[in-house]
């Protein structure tokens, strides 16, 4: 799935049509049958912007274009009169440039204000200490695998960079709130904002434990585990030496579940 940081290296690539009356089409059916382009033909372009797993295409007259990449989707943008492979859902063409969207599961226009998503982890105005209010602010008992994903509560976090935050931070992901420090949920967003910030800027993000199951821990030997973690069933990777040994006394199962996704 696209994480946050991809959004945004999405949003920095779109910015060369911002300013641009844009030529819209939707050369894929399903891409004609959202109205987008129709909708957003020959306005301009205001501005691009990831929040959380979502890019929103501003254009003059207040149209907003939202778009969630799920699993497959993505941004191209080239010269302009690039060839495209396929069909894309909608492709935006500036004097210069155009930018091109694939398997847009999610391609909409939106009026709705983005409340409904928490603070962005990657954005300047985001504290880390702001975060852990949040998080501070709901059911203690929600697992912290599944509350860093909540995009209510902080937006941005895809399955890979929380994978690899919790090795980082030692917490084990079925932990509740509580079960963890308000220190080492600090450190662990720290962590994650710095490393996907890096991604923004281009490097490219070692796995320690991501789709790494029965491989050995990068730090301790132990094999990687994985299961699937929290209502979406989300697979989560670990492991089972570095983050469970530093579990308090509480003993916290995980649960079983008996579909495996990758
Ligand atoms: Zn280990």
């Amino acid at each position: 799935m696209p994480e946050g940081d991809s959004l945004h290296r999405a949003a920095a690539r779109l910015q060369v049509l911002v300013g641009e009356r844009v030529e819209a089409e939707s050369p894929n059916p399903q891409g004609e049958a959202t109205g987008v382009a129709r909708a957003v033909n020959g306005r301009v372009l205001e501005s691009v912007r990831a929040v959380g797993k979502h890019l929103l295409l501003r254009f003059e007259g207040g149209v907003v274009l939202r778009s969630h990449l799920r699993m497959n989707g993505h941004w191209r943008v080239g010269p302009r009169g690039t060839e495209h492979r396929g069909r894309p859902w909608l492709v935006l063409r500036g004097a210069r440039w155009e930018a091109a969207q694939w398997n847009g599961p999610v391609l909409a226009l939106d009026q709705r204000p983005v409340g409904r998503l928490g603070p962005d982890l990657l954005a300047s105005e985001t504290s880390v200490e702001d975060v852990v209010d949040r998080l501070r602010a709901v059911d203690q008992a929600r697992l912290v695998g599944e509350a860093l994903l909540d995009q209510r509560l902080v937006a941005g976090i895809g399955n890979m960079w929380l994978a690899e935050t919790l090795w980082h931070a030692r917490v084990f992901p079925w932990r509740r709130l509580d079960e963890v420090s308000d220190e080492a949920l600090g450190s662990a967003l720290a962590w994650a904002r710095t490393a996907m910030r890096s991604a923004v800027a281009g490097a490219r993000p070692s796995r320690a434990v991501y789709r790494r199951a029965g491989r050995p821990c990068r730090r301790c030997g132990t094999p990687i585990e994985s299961r699937g973690l929290g209502d979406a069933n989300r697979t989560a990777y670990w492991c089972p030496h570095c983050q469970e040994t530093a579990r308090r006394a509480t003993p916290v199962r995980p649960q079983v579940t008996d579909s495996w996704r990758g």
